[in-house]
Protein backbone atom coordinates (compact mmCIF):
# COMPACT_ATOMS: atom_id res chain seq x y z
CA UNK A 1 0.00 0.00 0.00
CA UNK A 2 1.55 3.40 -0.86
CA UNK A 3 1.15 6.67 0.00
CA UNK A 4 -0.56 9.80 -1.84
CA UNK A 5 -0.17 13.56 -0.80
CA UNK A 6 -1.31 16.11 -2.92
CA UNK A 7 -3.58 19.57 -2.93
CA UNK A 8 -6.62 18.19 -4.51
CA UNK A 9 -10.49 20.42 -4.95
CA UNK A 10 -13.62 18.40 -4.82
CA UNK A 11 -14.91 18.17 -8.25
CA UNK A 12 -17.63 15.31 -7.88
CA UNK A 13 -18.79 13.10 -4.93
CA UNK A 14 -21.69 10.64 -4.96
CA UNK A 15 -22.90 8.07 -2.73
CA UNK A 16 -21.46 4.48 -2.62
CA UNK A 17 -23.59 2.63 -0.16
CA UNK A 18 -25.30 3.77 3.05
CA UNK A 19 -22.08 5.25 4.68
CA UNK A 20 -19.20 5.83 2.25
CA UNK A 21 -18.76 8.47 -0.10
CA UNK A 22 -16.81 8.56 -3.81
CA UNK A 23 -15.19 11.38 -4.20
CA UNK A 24 -13.53 12.90 -7.35
CA UNK A 25 -10.57 15.61 -6.92
CA UNK A 26 -8.91 17.54 -8.93
CA UNK A 27 -5.29 17.18 -8.06
CA UNK A 28 -1.96 18.89 -8.28
CA UNK A 29 0.57 16.14 -8.69
CA UNK A 30 -2.02 13.60 -9.79
CA UNK A 31 -4.51 15.34 -12.15
CA UNK A 32 -7.91 13.79 -11.98
CA UNK A 33 -7.82 11.04 -9.13
CA UNK A 34 -10.98 9.28 -7.40
CA UNK A 35 -11.36 7.68 -4.22
CA UNK A 36 -13.41 6.05 -1.61
CA UNK A 37 -13.91 8.18 1.38
CA UNK A 38 -15.19 5.61 4.51
CA UNK A 39 -18.03 6.78 6.72
CA UNK A 40 -18.35 9.87 5.32
CA UNK A 41 -21.84 9.43 4.48
CA UNK A 42 -22.60 9.12 8.79
CA UNK A 43 -23.78 11.92 10.54
CA UNK A 44 -20.81 11.85 12.57
CA UNK A 45 -18.28 11.22 9.86
CA UNK A 46 -14.72 12.59 10.76
CA UNK A 47 -14.61 13.91 7.68
CA UNK A 48 -17.37 16.61 9.00
CA UNK A 49 -18.42 18.84 5.64
CA UNK A 50 -14.74 18.73 4.31
CA UNK A 51 -15.81 16.47 0.99
CA UNK A 52 -18.35 19.46 -0.35
CA UNK A 53 -17.76 20.27 -4.16
CA UNK A 54 -15.41 23.09 -4.54
CA UNK A 55 -13.62 22.73 -1.54
CA UNK A 56 -9.71 23.08 -1.63
CA UNK A 57 -7.82 21.04 0.67
CA UNK A 58 -4.14 18.33 1.18
CA UNK A 59 -5.29 15.39 0.40
CA UNK A 60 -3.85 12.19 1.99
CA UNK A 61 -5.27 8.75 0.62
CA UNK A 62 -3.57 5.30 0.53
CA UNK A 63 -3.01 3.33 -2.24
CA UNK A 64 -4.25 -0.22 -2.46
CA UNK A 65 -1.56 -3.05 -3.74
CA UNK A 66 -3.93 -3.88 -6.57
CA UNK A 67 -4.59 0.07 -7.92
CA UNK A 68 -8.36 -0.42 -7.49
CA UNK A 69 -9.57 3.27 -5.86
CA UNK A 70 -7.52 4.92 -3.65
CA UNK A 71 -8.56 5.12 0.07
CA UNK A 72 -9.41 8.79 1.47
CA UNK A 73 -7.39 9.24 4.59
CA UNK A 74 -7.72 12.73 5.11
CA UNK A 75 -8.43 16.09 3.65
CA UNK A 76 -7.80 19.10 5.50
CA UNK A 77 -9.29 22.18 4.33
CA UNK A 78 -7.41 25.05 2.99
CA UNK A 79 -10.61 26.82 1.45
CA UNK A 80 -14.10 25.61 1.25
CA UNK A 81 -15.53 27.76 -1.19
CA UNK A 82 -18.22 28.14 0.63
CA UNK A 83 -19.63 31.19 -1.01
CA UNK A 84 -19.80 29.37 -4.50
CA UNK A 85 -22.68 26.60 -3.16
CA UNK A 86 -24.85 29.71 -1.30
CA UNK A 87 -25.75 31.33 -4.65
CA UNK A 88 -27.34 29.39 -7.63
CA UNK A 89 -25.69 31.42 -10.31
CA UNK A 90 -22.24 30.85 -9.41
CA UNK A 91 -22.98 27.20 -8.34
CA UNK A 92 -23.80 26.63 -11.92
CA UNK A 93 -21.22 28.22 -13.43
CA UNK A 94 -19.14 26.48 -10.99
CA UNK A 95 -20.03 23.78 -11.78
CA UNK A 96 -20.06 23.82 -15.17
CA UNK A 97 -16.30 24.84 -15.36
CA UNK A 98 -15.76 21.36 -13.28
CA UNK A 99 -17.68 19.49 -15.61
CA UNK A 100 -15.74 20.26 -18.18
CA UNK A 101 -12.69 19.98 -16.31
CA UNK A 102 -13.60 16.43 -15.61
CA UNK A 103 -14.71 15.32 -18.68
CA UNK A 104 -12.11 16.76 -20.75
CA UNK A 105 -9.07 14.56 -18.64
CA UNK A 106 -8.09 11.23 -17.80
CA UNK A 107 -7.37 9.50 -14.09
CA UNK A 108 -4.19 10.18 -12.95
CA UNK A 109 -2.87 12.41 -15.92
CA UNK A 110 -1.51 15.33 -14.76
CA UNK A 111 -1.38 18.24 -15.22
CA UNK A 112 -0.24 21.12 -12.74
CA UNK A 113 -1.37 23.98 -14.73
CA UNK A 114 -4.89 22.70 -14.81
CA UNK A 115 -5.21 22.64 -11.07
CA UNK A 116 -3.47 26.16 -11.32
CA UNK A 117 -6.63 27.23 -13.38
CA UNK A 118 -9.06 25.73 -11.63
CA UNK A 119 -8.24 26.86 -8.47
CA UNK A 120 -7.57 30.77 -9.92
CA UNK A 121 -11.22 29.84 -11.29
CA UNK A 122 -12.72 29.20 -8.07
CA UNK A 123 -11.12 32.27 -6.64
CA UNK A 124 -12.23 34.39 -9.35
CA UNK A 125 -15.72 33.46 -9.09
CA UNK A 126 -16.06 34.51 -5.63
CA UNK A 127 -16.07 37.87 -6.86
CA UNK A 128 -16.34 38.41 -10.82
CA UNK A 129 -19.44 37.76 -12.57
CA UNK A 130 -19.67 34.14 -13.26
CA UNK A 131 -20.60 34.64 -16.76
CA UNK A 132 -17.38 35.91 -17.66
CA UNK A 133 -16.02 33.97 -15.14
CA UNK A 134 -17.06 30.33 -16.77
CA UNK A 135 -16.18 32.11 -20.12
CA UNK A 136 -12.35 32.75 -19.54
CA UNK A 137 -11.98 29.52 -17.58
CA UNK A 138 -13.52 27.50 -20.87
CA UNK A 139 -11.18 29.42 -22.76
CA UNK A 140 -8.09 29.04 -20.89
CA UNK A 141 -8.64 25.13 -20.62
CA UNK A 142 -9.13 24.62 -23.64
CA UNK A 143 -5.76 26.36 -24.60
CA UNK A 144 -4.17 24.31 -22.42
CA UNK A 145 -5.45 20.64 -23.25
CA UNK A 146 -4.51 21.65 -27.16
CA UNK A 147 -7.91 22.43 -28.26
CA UNK A 148 -7.97 26.32 -28.87
CA UNK A 149 -10.60 27.02 -31.49
CA UNK A 150 -9.23 28.69 -34.95
CA UNK A 151 -10.62 31.83 -35.62
CA UNK A 152 -8.51 33.77 -37.72
CA UNK A 153 -10.06 32.23 -41.21
CA UNK A 154 -12.64 29.72 -42.85
CA UNK A 155 -12.11 26.65 -42.80
CA UNK A 156 -13.11 25.55 -46.32
CA UNK A 157 -11.66 28.68 -48.90
CA UNK A 158 -9.11 30.01 -45.98
CA UNK A 159 -10.52 33.26 -46.65
CA UNK A 160 -9.54 35.53 -43.69
CA UNK A 161 -11.93 35.83 -41.33
CA UNK A 162 -13.86 39.80 -41.86
CA UNK A 163 -16.65 41.04 -43.12
CA UNK A 164 -19.89 38.87 -43.90
CA UNK A 165 -21.78 36.03 -42.32
CA UNK A 166 -19.36 33.00 -39.99
CA UNK A 167 -20.26 30.32 -38.55
CA UNK A 168 -18.76 28.48 -36.01
CA UNK A 169 -18.03 24.37 -36.93
CA UNK A 170 -18.16 22.92 -33.27
CA UNK A 171 -16.77 19.44 -34.71
CA UNK A 172 -13.72 21.07 -35.77
CA UNK A 173 -13.34 23.94 -33.47
CA UNK A 174 -13.09 26.34 -36.64
CA UNK A 175 -15.01 29.05 -38.43
CA UNK A 176 -16.59 28.55 -42.01
CA UNK A 177 -17.54 31.38 -44.16
CA UNK A 178 -21.12 31.89 -45.62
CA UNK A 179 -20.15 29.67 -48.79
CA UNK A 180 -18.25 26.73 -47.12
CA UNK A 181 -20.83 26.42 -44.49
CA UNK A 182 -21.98 22.97 -43.23
CA UNK A 183 -25.18 21.57 -41.93
CA UNK A 184 -24.98 21.86 -38.09
CA UNK A 185 -22.62 24.99 -38.16
CA UNK A 186 -23.60 27.43 -35.62
CA UNK A 187 -24.52 31.27 -37.07
CA UNK A 188 -22.58 33.76 -35.28
CA UNK A 189 -23.11 37.57 -34.78
CA UNK A 190 -20.84 39.81 -35.65
CA UNK A 191 -20.64 41.48 -32.47
CA UNK A 192 -19.88 37.97 -30.38
CA UNK A 193 -17.49 36.90 -33.03
CA UNK A 194 -15.67 40.09 -32.26
CA UNK A 195 -15.61 39.29 -28.45
CA UNK A 196 -14.79 35.94 -28.80
CA UNK A 197 -11.40 36.76 -31.09
CA UNK A 198 -10.98 39.66 -28.79
CA UNK A 199 -11.54 37.35 -25.68
CA UNK A 200 -8.78 34.66 -26.99
CA UNK A 201 -5.85 36.88 -27.38
CA UNK A 202 -6.46 38.53 -23.93
CA UNK A 203 -4.55 37.64 -20.95
CA UNK A 204 -6.65 36.63 -17.91
CA UNK A 205 -7.47 39.97 -16.38
CA UNK A 206 -8.39 41.48 -18.93
CA UNK A 207 -10.71 38.45 -19.90
CA UNK A 208 -12.27 38.80 -16.63
CA UNK A 209 -12.42 43.19 -16.91
CA UNK A 210 -14.05 42.60 -20.23
CA UNK A 211 -17.52 43.89 -20.46
CA UNK A 212 -19.82 41.33 -22.38
CA UNK A 213 -23.30 42.11 -23.95
CA UNK A 214 -25.94 40.00 -22.34
CA UNK A 215 -26.76 38.70 -25.95
CA UNK A 216 -22.80 38.08 -27.04
CA UNK A 217 -22.08 36.35 -23.79
CA UNK A 218 -25.37 33.78 -24.42
CA UNK A 219 -23.76 33.19 -27.80
CA UNK A 220 -20.44 32.49 -26.70
CA UNK A 221 -22.00 30.38 -23.86
CA UNK A 222 -23.82 28.31 -26.73
CA UNK A 223 -21.43 28.16 -29.02
CA UNK A 224 -18.35 27.01 -26.08
CA UNK A 225 -21.03 24.66 -24.78
CA UNK A 226 -21.82 23.31 -28.05
CA UNK A 227 -17.72 22.64 -29.07
CA UNK A 228 -17.38 21.17 -25.86
CA UNK A 229 -19.97 18.53 -26.49
CA UNK A 230 -17.98 17.73 -29.31
CA UNK A 231 -14.99 17.36 -28.16
CA UNK A 232 -16.46 15.19 -25.01
CA UNK A 233 -19.14 13.03 -27.62
CA UNK A 234 -21.55 13.86 -25.39
CA UNK A 235 -23.58 17.04 -23.82
CA UNK A 236 -22.87 18.51 -21.08
CA UNK A 237 -25.23 17.97 -18.21
CA UNK A 238 -25.17 21.07 -16.03
CA UNK A 239 -25.35 23.87 -19.04
CA UNK A 240 -28.47 22.23 -19.24
CA UNK A 241 -29.50 22.36 -15.70
CA UNK A 242 -28.47 26.37 -15.67
CA UNK A 243 -30.96 27.36 -18.76
CA UNK A 244 -33.72 25.35 -16.67
CA UNK A 245 -33.17 26.97 -13.48
CA UNK A 246 -33.25 30.46 -15.33
CA UNK A 247 -36.31 29.38 -17.49
CA UNK A 248 -37.77 28.47 -13.58
CA UNK A 249 -36.63 31.86 -12.42
CA UNK A 250 -37.87 33.89 -15.77
CA UNK A 251 -41.63 32.59 -15.23
CA UNK A 252 -41.57 33.28 -10.81
CA UNK A 253 -42.31 30.68 -8.23
ZN1 LIG B 1 -14.89 29.63 -46.97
Amino acid sequence: MSLIKTQGIVIGRRALGERDRLVTFYTRELGKLSGVARGARRGRSRFGAALELFTWGELVAFEPAQRDLVRIDHFDVHRPFQALREDLERLGQGAAMVEALARLTAERDPHPALFGLLLRGLRALERGSPRRVHLAFTLRLLDLLGHRPRLDRCLGCRRPVGAGAWSFDATQGRLACARCRAEGALPLSTPALATLRRLQTSSWEERLATPLAPAAGRELEGLLERYLAALIGSALRVPRFIAQTRAVARRGP
